[in-house]
């Protein structure tokens, strides 16, 4: 590998190994055969005609926010080198190399008064989100972040690099937008970006004893809120003695004026702990929530739901969480797109989140509570999860429909028969969310 590859490659053994095979999410085992950081495209191609002669699979993980310790035996390659971000201002697209963070790409698109469909957190790689639909803070106007990629560069499973769009591969260009990382390795993706007229964001949080009345305001506000306001709720758990709090972090596509209008429910409460509300550069979205950027043992589990079921979110007993969150979809995600990837329509008009830690001492309990509060909540569970959001454990059939399911693993059989490039969350025969 090491005559082949022009990029550091780590064996077993080797000094560095441990530390370069290391996921970000803390606790994940990875016991992959070798990591391999690609100099470039060329790098990444010959690595995938190496695997394939030597009867090995390549996965590829830029920062392993997504890892699901599913790559025993595998090679890992890291993009980190892939970190090229060209901003075309008057085509409004950007081209990312598939290393590159959503944190440096918006840094370089907000220079022009332009945003791409991030998430939360600045340290995701935009190719990790875009295979997997990636749901944006502008997802409600937008869609999902993967049905604004334009074009992909990748080296497919039998080591060609190939420009692939809607005209060249129809099928090929489906499933790389939204159906995970198995169907080639991206070298550099090109994505739509969308002019901003002002943006208004932040995080607004009050003592815990206000939970009641701040879903109640989530509630209201969110059943007519336009495409351009999204809103997540935190109930937020942190061990004693640190305060229970709950917040709402927001954005608004648009003027402060616009949206404080739209949040009066908001100012109605009162006695808030503390309000980073205000107009905002693009470049800081990932500030809103404040995720870790260094490796964490962040153990979440998500679930669709169909409504909300007030009562039991807000009442419910978190620890040992140390946050519920529920985000606002809907808008242009729960629109079927003839053009659209493989994620589909997502119908779903909330995504609960429940976060703990993988600590050894923790682990089995935060599962268990996760198990228990999704339990309670019955028929408002929908069964299905976004793809980006599926944790270890869980299965790539509960990301799609059973006839996006199907499709997906008939182009998995047709481009990588042989199995050569592997996703966190694969593709298999068996398909489509179920509920329960
Ligand atoms: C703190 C935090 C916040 C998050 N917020 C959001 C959010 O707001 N919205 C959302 O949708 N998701 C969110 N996620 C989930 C995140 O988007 C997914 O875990 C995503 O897959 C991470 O991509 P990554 O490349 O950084 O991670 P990795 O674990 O490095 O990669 C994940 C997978 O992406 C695929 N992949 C990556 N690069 C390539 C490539 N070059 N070619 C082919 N396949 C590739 C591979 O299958 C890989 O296993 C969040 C996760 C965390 C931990």
């Amino acid at each position: 590998m090491r005559d082949i590859v022009r990029g550091q490659v780590f064996l077993p053994g080797d000094d560095g190994f441990e530390q370069a095979a290391a996921p970000w999410a803390v606790g994940v085992r990875q016991q992959v055969v070798a990591v391999a950081e690609a100099a470039d495209a060329d790098d990444v191609a010959a690595l995938v005609r190496y695997a394939r002669r030597a009867g090995l699979t390549v996965t590829a993980q830029p920062s392993g926010h997504g890892a699901s310790g599913d790559v025993d035996g595998m090679i890992l390659l890291r993009t980190a080198r892939l970190d090229e971000v060209a901003v075309d201002p008057v085509e409004r697209v950007v081209r990312a190399g598939a290393g590159t963070r959503w944190g440096q790409v918006l840094a370089a698109t907000g220079k022009h008064g332009l945003a791409g469909l991030a998430g939360s957190s600045p340290a995701v790689s935009v190719a990790g989100f875009v295979t997997g639909g990636g749901l944006s803070w502008f997802g409600r106007k937008h869609g999902w972040a993967a049905d604004s990629v334009r074009a992909l560069e990748i080296v497919d499973a039998g080591g060609e690099r190939v420009r692939v769009t809607a005209r060249s591969d129809a099928d090929l260009f489906w499933a790389l937008r939204g159906g995970g990382g198995d169907y080639g390795i991206i070298t550099s993706v090109e994505l739509d970006l969308y002019e901003v007229p002002g943006l208004y964001g932040g995080r607004i949080a009050w003592p815990a004893a206000r939970t009641g009345e701040v879903f109640e305001a989530f509630l209201a506000i969110t059943a007519d809120a336009p495409r351009e306001l999204s809103l997540w709720l935190n109930r937020m758990a942190p061990p004693p003695p640190a305060p229970a709090t709950v917040g709402i972090d927001v954005t608004f596509l648009g003027e402060a004026d616009a949206a404080e209008e739209l949040l009066a429910r908001l100012a109605a409460i009162g006695g808030s702990l503390s309000d980073s509300r205000g107009p905002m550069n693009v470049a800081d979205l990932g500030a809103i929530a404040a995720e870790p950027i260094d490796p964490s043992p962040m153990l979440a589990r998500t679930e669709l739901l169909t409504e909300l079921p007030v009562d039991a979110l807000a009442g419910a007993e978190l620890a040992p969480l140390l946050n519920l969150q529920v985000r606002h979809l809907g808008g242009a995600l729960a629109e079927e797109r003839p053009d659209g990837g493989a994620g589909g329509a997502l119908v779903e008009p909330y995504l609960l989140y429940l976060l703990g830690l993988r600590l050894p001492h923790l682990a089995e309990a935060v599962r268990g509570k996760q198990a228990a509060l999704v339990a309670q909540l019955g028929e408002v569970v929908s069964g299905r999860k976004p793809y980006t959001f599926l944790a270890p454990g869980e299965s790539a059939a509960q990301a799609f429909p059973a006839e996006a399911a199907a499709r997906l693993a008939r182009i998995k059989r047709e481009r990588d028969p042989g199995g050569v490039v592997r996703a966190n969350f694969p593709i298999h025969e068996t398909g489509g969310a179920q509920r329960g």
